[in-house]
């Protein structure tokens, strides 16, 4: 059996894992913080460290390579991140940095293509072959799967299904577009709409979850809130999954998937999200796409990234997986 290292590289934390090349086992999964204001040696540095330690700790020989999922956009044939505002890097050539560290051949690609097609390889969309996949946390990212393979577009954009516009005057969003669902959806988006509502008066109970400091209102608070049965809470919870369903009924209508799978803290909120997004998708996509897709929470939190990345290396390297 041969194994792959997974790196998932975020904004706060670096996740490594040792998977088999059948995904069957995940070992040595540890975790680092970033520390990207230290610069892109240092995260460099930490990510080979953190690979070498998860490599000793899971005890395997035969170590074929790395799969690198990184914040984009990027360039998954030069393996160079070009743009990433969370970790201050420009035209940062990590991929190959990362080989010079490890002597191991590596490969790079998009953190939430990673994440989507971790949970097609062995979470909650396994077994089918058409997926669409949304991570939902400070930003939506998103990556779509078509035929098992990560669909990536002409120039590796592919995926971006949170700046996707669902009202074209809407809000403004961290892109510069105007109403793209992430201005919506994200987590600190729903915090920015239950804390405009109860500015604006809404009689709800959220204020004292915060000690009535507003800025401490996180879209945590706000399930919580729900799931104690406020109505307000209860409402943002509804709106989020009419804006998520508004994407996703599209979503569903161009690509035809088989599974919707929704990655990150939103899923905490549970049925009181998933079934006014069905409810919403349904009304809005055609019945026979509604049909055969089902919308489901990710169940691979906190590894998805790592078993993706290492999913991505064996088909880029051996074209299967
Ligand atoms: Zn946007």
């Amino acid at each position: 059996m041969r194994y792959i290292v997974g790196i998932d590289l975020g904004g706060t934390n670096i996740v490594a894992g040792t998977v088999s090349e059948d995904g069957s086992e995940i070992l040595g999964v540890l975790s680092e913080p970033t520390g990207a204001e230290g610069g892109a040696d240092a995260v460099v540095d930490r990510i080979v460290k953190l690979a070498k330690k998860s490599i000793a700790a899971s005890k395997v020989k035969g170590i074929a390579g790395v799969g690198i999922g990184s914040p984009g956009p990027l360039d998954t044939k030069t393996g160079v991140v070009l743009l990433t505002p969370n970790l201050g890097w420009v035209n940062m050539p990590l991929r190959d940095r990362v080989v010079a560290g490890l002597g191991l051949p590596a490969t790079l690609d998009n953190d939430a293509n990673c994440a989507i097609y971790g949970e097609w390889w062995r979470g909650a969309a396994r077994g089918v072959n058409h997926v669409v996949g949304l991570t939902i946390g400070t930003g939506i990212g998103g990556g779509i799967v078509l035929n098992g393979d990560v669909y990536r577009g002409a120039s590796d954009i592919a995926g971006e299904v949170g700046h996707m516009t669902i009202d074209s005057t809407g809000r403004l969003c961290k892109c510069g577009n105007y109403g793209c669902l992430e201005a919506y959806a994200s987590g600190p988006a729903i915090a920015a709409r239950a804390t405009e509502g109860i500015a604006a008066g809404a009689d709800t109970s959220l204020p004292r979850y915060v000690n009535n400091d507003l800025s401490k209102v996180t879209a945590q608070v706000v399930y919580e809130a729900a799931h104690d049965g406020d109505d307000f809470a209860l409402e943002v919870v509804r709106d989020t999954a009419k804006f998520l369903g508004a994407g996703i009924g599209s979503l569903i209508n161009i690509f035809n998937p088989q599974v919707v799978v929704i990655c990150g803290g939103v899923t905490l909120a549970g049925d009181k999200l998933f079934v006014p997004l069905r409810g919403e998708v349904k009304r809005r996509a055609f019945k026979p796409a509604v049909d055969v897709c089902r919308i489901l929470p990710g169940e691979l939190p906190g590894t998805a990234g790592v078993y993706g990345a290492a999913a991505v290396f064996a088909k880029m390297t051996w074209g299967r997986v």
